[in-house]
């Protein structure tokens, strides 16, 4: 993709895990890469379409200097998620805080801190099969649509399925959306599972009922595989409540282990059943 890069802004600021550092100050350099899709911007010559990166230099100039941190990873951290908030057209942050002047009483060149952040398209699914089912599901995109770091892309139909696994108890609403976060998988793993149980979940049985169940899908094409956290969801292609859904939103969106489209693996599942 397309970037706008700046190299080494020279801004003096106080940060630092020294005292010395928070109270004297100290030379930072910031270089930053700010993906955006320069096209329109190219053909029209037309500066809304792009960014101002004077306007971009001052805001981080005046964000270096509004605030101390102990460590430059915070201060990266946080200035880039700000960064991001704040100017939407960017979809990714590259960005390098050098300190020339680290204060270590040996010879150095610069120590540097060097991260990217940006937007992520995600898929969840959405489940419900106790009280209010409709309005669990729909809190719970409310909830998710009104954190910052999400933006709720599309929705569709909640229908209703019959119990999987655990077969004696209520109908399931099901449904499934997708999304931009600026979470990382395990983050929104844990943003969904505080909006769970804010919906006051109780799980007694596994696969039993619940007012809430908020699975991660697709985390752009990543594939994880840890104790806490499997993406693409492992058991997803078996599932039509899963794929039905799904198949509403994202029908081309591809499976990246079965490297299937989503019509694809719906097709499949309905001919095995
Ligand atoms: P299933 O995952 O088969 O649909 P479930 O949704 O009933 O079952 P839960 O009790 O909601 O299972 O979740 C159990 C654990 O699954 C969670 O604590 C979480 O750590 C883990 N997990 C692994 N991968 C995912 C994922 N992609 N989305 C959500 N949770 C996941
Ligand atoms: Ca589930
Ligand atoms: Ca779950």
């Amino acid at each position: 993709m397309d970037y706008i890069e700046i190299e080494d802004l020279e801004i003096f600021a106080k940060h630092g895990v020294l005292s010395a550092e928070n109270q004297l100050g100290q030379k930072f350099l910031i270089s930053t890469k700010l993906y955006i899709d320069t096209a329109k911007a190219g053909l029209t010559d037309c500066l809304d379409y792009s960014i101002d990166y004077a306007t971009v230099c001052a805001y981080i100039t005046d964000y270096m200097q509004a605030n101390t941190f102990k460590l430059i990873e915070a201060a990266a951290e946080n200035m880039v998620n700000d960064l991001l908030l704040s100017f939407p057209i960017i979809h990714k942050i590259d960005m390098t805080i050098k300190k020339p002047w680290a204060p270590i009483g040996l010879p150095l060149k610069t120590v540097s801190i060097n991260i990217s952040r940006g937007w992520h398209t995600a898929y969840i699914a959405l489940g419900s099969n106790l009280g209010d089912k409709e309005n669990y599901l729909n809190d719970a995109i409310s909830a998710i649509n009104s954190d910052p770091m999400c933006i709720v892309d599309k929705v569709s139909d909640f229908i209703e399925t019959k119990p999987y696994g655990f077969t004696e108890q209520d109908v399931f609403l099901n449904g499934a959306i997708k999304i931009q976060t600026l979470y990382s998988p395990k983050m929104l793993l844990d943003f969904l599972q505080k909006i769970e149980y804010e919906a006051k979940r109780v799980r007694t049985v596994h696969w039993g009922p619940r007012t809430l169940d908020l699975d991660i899908l697709f985390y752009d094409d990543e594939i994880i595989d840890e104790d806490t956290l499997i993406i693409p969801h492992q058991d997803m292609i078996n599932r039509d409540f899963v794929l039905i859904p799904l198949n509403q939103i994202a029908p081309h969106h591809m499976h990246p282990v079965f490297k299937k489209s989503i019509s694809e693996l719906l097709a499949s599942l309905t001919e095995k059943n």
